[in-house]
């Protein structure tokens, strides 16, 4: 076991990309074994915080007392085999992926940061540009070993529901308490996920790091699309944008995984580094489709072509994907635009604002008018990007220092309308430290209390994560 004591070797452990200031911790410790890991959690009784990669934007993996530890070592990842492959909760989704390129499958969830850990993904449910037709990371695993804070071990494969009881390694049992709370049906991770009948794993996933500790995880993998087609549309107003995704969801000619946003500002912030946006374009629409066999590309990329060339799109100016090195330069483009903003943040002092809300299909077009509305108004610069297909998007606010304390009332006003309209303050970050006030007014005192007997259940002395959700 490795153990990090000093300040110097603690504080990159107290950083995510949220920008959070405010962690501390006793010490780092880096288990080279699960022996390791159980051995710590049954003889120590502090506070325990997971630290992932720490690309997480609510700061859910910086402590505020207590111990880090660190599954680094556990990176391992078996070949594939029957559409399923085990990996260790730190390998990245960069080395996944590129693993997978010489395999006959794929791994769909896509969040833009592929140097997330998969433990991460999984403590999150990320998401993500993809998850629009293929779904969220808990669509893709089909089973986990979990290690409780008290160092009890359990594997928990998919089909084991609630209604039976957890049976640990050491012959104790964990049993579902019983509550009557059900989590959104909409893109939601915000709180636990709880649904009647559901599974265990389920559960675990998406619990920001607060009830087991992923060692092992068995991922859930398609065939590999023989390609993929893709391109930026720019549009001459914001408008006819939003408008263009409306028509995509109502029909069946072209079926594309990502339909991902640019606002206006978001374009002015990308053309420091990309000066060949077209002048006149006020926003833009990252795509793509997945093709099943090479020669159906022809068929489709026509398809989309007829579907687009009567739309309120600037089709001259737009980019179009030749081969895979471009579907890559569309995907760093989207990539860029959260990377610019954090680099803001950080030249700027500032912690992230950003928004991670989304809310059902038929809410569309009033939030986006709502947003526009709300923000102009504000004053404060903003940029807005993000997955439109699934109604969510991230505002992210960048206020001058006196515009602070009204930034936080625009976004307290934000997220009062998307509850209203029953939609989610986290549809794929999760709560983690930063956005606990908003968990609290979209499911009430009730349902937290609710929540938190589950908590209590897994982790009876809150040692896990502490801080995070309640
Ligand atoms: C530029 C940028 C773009 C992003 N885009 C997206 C996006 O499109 N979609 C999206 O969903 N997210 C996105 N994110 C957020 C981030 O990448 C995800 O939240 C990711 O899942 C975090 O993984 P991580 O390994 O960095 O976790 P960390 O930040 O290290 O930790 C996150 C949480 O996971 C817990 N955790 C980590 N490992 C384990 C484990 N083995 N067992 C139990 N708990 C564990 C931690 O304790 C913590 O609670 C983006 C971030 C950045 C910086």
């Amino acid at each position: 076991m490795i153990r990090k004591t000093s300040k110097e070797t603690i504080a990159p452990y107290l950083r995510d990309a949220s920008n959070y200031s405010g962690g501390v911790a006793e010490e780092v410790l880096i288990p080279e074994n699960p022996e390791e890991l159980t051995e710590v959690l049954k003889n120590d009784s502090r506070p325990v915080t997971i630290a992932g990669a720490g690309t997480g934007l609510t700061a859910s993996r910086i402590p505020s007392g207590g111990i880090i530890i660190s599954l680094e070592k556990f990176n391992e990842m078996e070949s594939p085999e029957n559409g399923e492959v085990w990996v260790g909760p730190a390998l990245t989704l960069t080395e996944l992926q590129e693993s997978l390129n010489h395999s006959d499958w794929f791994y769909p969830p896509n969040p833009t940061e592929t140097n997330a850990s998969i433990g991460g993904t999984l403590a999150t449910n990320a998401s993500g540009s993809r998850s629009f037709k293929f779904g969220v990371t808990r669509d893709f695993v089909h089973a986990a070993e979990c290690v409780l804070s008290d160092g009890r071990k359990v594997l928990i494969k998919r089909g084991h529901k609630i209604s039976e009881p957890l049976c640990m390694d050491d012959g104790s049992q964990v049993r579902f308490p019983e509550i009557t709370y059900t989590s959104p049906k909409c893109k939601n991770t915000a709180g636990y996920y709880v649904q009647p009948e559901m599974d265990w794993l389920d559960l675990f996933i998406g619990s920001d790091g607060t009830l087991g500790i992923f060692t092992k995880i068995c991922l859930k993998l398609i065939p590999q699309p023989a390609a993929f087609l893709s391109g930026v549309l720019f549009f001459g107003e914001e408008k006819f944008c939003w408008d263009l995704t409306t028509a995509i969801k109502s029909q069946s000619f072209v079926s594309p995984c990502s339909l991902e946003y640019f606002d206006r500002y978001s374009l002015e912030v990308l053309r420091e580094k990309y000066p060949n946006i077209p002048s006149q374009a006020k926003a833009a629409l990252f795509f793509e489709e997945d093709v099943e066999k090479q020669e159906m590309y022809d068929a489709k990329l026509e398809n989309w072509f007829n579907f687009l060339e009567d739309k309120n799109i600037l089709l001259d100016e737009s980019w179009f994907s030749q081969n895979e090195k471009d579907n890559k330069t569309f995907h760093e483009f989207r990539h860029e635009i959260p990377i610019l903003i954090n680099e803001k943040n950080s030249r700027a002092g500032r912690e992230k604002i950003g928004t991670d809300m989304a809310v059902s299909d038929n809410f569309f077009i009033e939030m986006m008018e709502f947003y526009e509305k709300t923000l102009s108004q504000s004053q404060i610069p903003y940029v807005i990007f993000g997955h439109l297909g699934d109604n969510h998007l991230h505002i992210n606010l960048l206020p001058k220092p006196d515009q602070l304390p009204l930034a936080g009332s625009v976004y307290d006003e934000i997220a009062q309308k998307i509850i209203s309209w029953k939609g989610t303050v986290s549809a794929e970050h999760g709560i983690g430290k930063k956005k606990r006030k908003y968990l609290y007014e979209m499911v009430g005192q009730k349902n937290i209390d609710e929540l938190k007997k589950i908590k209590s259940v897994l982790d009876p002395k809150g040692r896990l994560g502490k801080g995070n959700l309640f």
